[in-house]
């Protein structure tokens, strides 16, 4: 058989071949497969030399190799040449055959791997795709065979289970796996959740693995299925350390008060909605405590707002070491909390109050400031005094108001009544006009005391009101009632009158003493205040300088143009202007400087605690420092005791008024002590 007569058997074969000649290393025959491979007609290929086919260099070497009978039966993969001069890759298998027995030719078999490289590369890109998609997840993600063997892990598998460089290189599966074993707290309940993994080819399910660093892991797991026949597993891990520490941070925000961490009116509310539930169907009762600071102001004013936060957090500590875990308490405003007594009655309420004024009352020490504190209380009981949260702190909130009014520090139950019912306000401002119509107020006159010499100063003239059916009512009832009502205008007339009138009766008897008289702020503002004071001393014929006003800070921040206006036309009579109740407002330096005043007075509150209340002592000290700055007059309300006056004293504070020395007298009595005391 020669190369050209052995066509028939070429093209029985499915592949493409070619016989190539030994010697001249050209293609002798080929078949139809072959001709429509490289698309030449037979005419353009035969007795070609075969290396004009080929495309690398690789091949001439190749050919040669061929040629010096040094290659049989070799296959390798190539790039053959085509018509249109585009290569394309081939498998060749090029070896030795005997058609004649003289003469070997090469039989070179050529397989078109087009398609397959194109499956190769598509397959490539798929993985690469996969591998990127498998970084891209925040999830670490760890693929197994089904006899669980590694296939593949993601970097963010690494970092989640901190997996060691060297283990990584290693590849030791056990290694591994006794490595992510050794990072679970509870490595038995692990181990079994694996193995009932493994048990079961197509389990699917989601675990929360927590790790001894205290990070929180999710762990879901999925079979790998294809044409419905398992391959293997996949596990994917997720962080859920920070969504959890984000949601805590968020819930902690949106439930409690920034300040003190305590739970806010939002979160109170919820838990007093599930305690109403669960008093409606078991009928318990419990108790709602209004908790006010006293003095918290005076405290924050100053000594500053970062002090008084700090003051506030250490208040709500005390309160807190009262209550049981199950109560719950809460600060709704400044320096105001709300207790909430779960399954409480009046007696255990009264208990905690009891508790929380004495937590309150103990001394307080800050940066080695010492100062006292105090509270005022208000009760509310479930069911009696209200059905609904809002309604319950209301009540408390009057009865807590009722103790403040009768001079704080101290708690109350609400009561019905307690509402100052409408009813007894009309009787109360029923009984004054009758009163004031029958004569019944009376001036009583306190003596201030100059504390260098003991000289009597001056006094301020105090109302009393003997009520035939309500007894003794003091000026700090009526008095708030009066002002409410307007009423105060009538009765501010009649003590201006009234002192004035006593006024002269001294200074006719040779005798004069300065009188001070207290003026309320709706009296203040009547357009003709200034006209009625200039009128009754000179109806009256009184030295005006015998005649002292004491304002209250609150007239002095309002309509500041106004005020200053009328304060100057006042002082222009001859009469002279002090500040009541120094300290308990909103005074500062800027307003002081402008006002024709001459004294202050220091209130009651802030001369109670001299001279062992740190607090008490900064803002009574920095008060006389600023009064004497300003060239005032100071005058300490309240004294007491001696070492209260004593204390005064050390600090150049010019006068007292208390019950020290006396308490308000009626004329005539105060005519009495007054030919006690030295004269100047
Ligand atoms: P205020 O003007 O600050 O008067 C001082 C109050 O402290 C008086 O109470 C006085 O009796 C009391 N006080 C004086 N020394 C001491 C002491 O050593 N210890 C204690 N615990 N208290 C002492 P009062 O008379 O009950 O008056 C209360 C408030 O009623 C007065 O405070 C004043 O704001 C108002 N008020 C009194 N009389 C009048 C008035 O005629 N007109 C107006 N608008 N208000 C008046
Ligand atoms: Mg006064
Ligand atoms: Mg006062």
């Amino acid at each position: 058989m020669t190369p050209t007569s052995c066509g028939p058997l070429l093209d029985a074969m499915i592949e493409a071949v070619c016989l190539v000649d030994p010697k001249t290393l050209r293609i002798s025959a080929a078949n139809q497969v072959f001709a429509s491979l490289v698309g030449l007609a037979p005419a353009d290929f035969l007795n070609k030399p075969v290396v004009e086919m080929t495309s690398s260099p690789e091949d001439l070497f190749f050919w040669e190799d061929v040629a010096a009978g040094l290659a049989d039966n070799i296959l390798s993969e190539s790039l053959l040449r085509c018509a249109d001069g585009i290569a394309i890759p081939v498998e060749r298998k090029v070896s030795r055959v005997w058609f004649n027995p003289q003469e070997p030719v090469y039989l070179v078999g050529l397989r078109d791997l087009r398609q397959q490289r194109q499956v190769e590369e598509q397959l490539e890109t798929r993985m690469a795709e996969l591998r990127a998609t498998l970084e891209s997840t925040g999830d670490g993600v760890l693929v197994v065979d089904v006899a669980g063997v590694v296939r593949h892990y993601n970097r963010r598998f690494v970092e989640l289970w901190n997996i060691p460089t060297d283990l990584l290189e290693t590849r030791d599966d056990t290694v591994l796996f006794a490595h992510m074993a050794a990072c679970v707290q509870d490595e038995a309940a692990y181990q079994d959740r694996l193995t009932a993994i493994a048990g079961d080819p197509k389990m699917e399910c989601t675990d929360v693995l927590l790790l001894r660093s205290g990070r929180m892991l999710e762990r879901v797991t999925l079979p790998q299925i294809s044409r419905s026949s398992v391959l293997g597993r996949v596990f994917s891990f997720r962080d859920l350390t920070e969504r959890l520490d984000a949601q805590k941070r968020i819930e902690a925000l949106a439930y409690t008060d920034v300040l003190t961490g305590l739970p806010n009116r939002l979160l109170l509310g919820q838990r007093v909605a599930v305690a109403l539930r669960a008093a409606q169907r078991n009928g318990s009762t419990f108790a709602v405590l209004f908790v006010d600071l006293d003095r918290f102001k005076n405290i924050n004013d100053s000594l500053g707002h970062a002090f008084g936060d700090r003051v506030l957090i250490e208040a709500a500590a005390r309160i807190q070491q009262t209550l049981r875990e199950v109560d719950t308490l809460c600060r709704v405003g400044g320096d105001e909390f709300i207790a909430f007594l779960q399954e409480a009655d009046a007696f255990g309420a009264e208990i905690v109050a009891r508790r929380i004024l004495e937590k309150l009352g103990q001394a307080f020490v800050l940066d080695t400031v010492n100062f006292s504190l105090g509270c005022s209380i208000g009760v509310a009981m479930y069911p009696e005094d209200g059905r609904t949260l809002d309604t319950l702190i209301q009540c408390a909130d009057t009865a807590m108001f009722r103790v403040k009014e009768r001079g704080r520090g101290n708690f109350r139950f609400y009561q019905p009544q307690m509402n100052v019912d409408l009813l007894s306000r009309v009787k109360m401002d029923h009984a004054m006009r009758q009163a004031m119509e029958q004569g019944l107020f009376r001036l009583h006159y306190q003596p201030q005391i100059s504390l260098c010499d003991g000289r009597l100063l001056g006094v301020e003239a105090l109302i009393r009101w003997r009520d035939a059916e309500l007894g003794n009512v003091s000026p700090a009832t009526f008095i708030p009632l009066a002002e409410e009502s307007g009423f105060i205008i009538t009765i501010g007339n009649w003590v201006l009158v009234e002192a004035v009138r006593q006024a002269v009766v001294w200074q006719a008897a040779g005798r004069p003493v300065v009188v001070s008289i207290n003026v309320s702020a709706l009296q203040f503002q009547q357009g003709d205040f200034v006209e009625r004071v200039a009128s009754a001393i000179a109806d009256a014929g009184l030295d005006p300088s015998l005649l002292e006003l004491e304002l209250t800070e609150s007239i002095l921040i309002k309509d500041i143009n106004e005020t200053l206006s009328r304060l100057h036309a006042l002082a222009a009579l001859g009469v002279s202007l002090a500040i009541d109740d120094f300290g308990t407002g909103y005074s500062s330096l800027a307003y002081l400087k402008k006002f024709p005043i001459s004294k202050l007075k220091i209130d009651r509150a802030f001369v109670t605690g001299l001279p062992a209340d740190e607090g008490d002592r900064a803002i009574v000290g920095a008060t006389i420092a600023m009064a004497q700055a300003l060239k005032l007059s100071v005058v300490a309300e309240g004294v007491e005791t001696g070492a209260q006056r004593d204390f005064l004293r050390e600090l150049h504070c010019e006068a007292f008024q208390g019950f020290l020395c006396s308490p308000g007298l009626a004329a005539e009595d105060f005519e009495k002590l007054y030919a006690t005391l030295p004269k100047g």
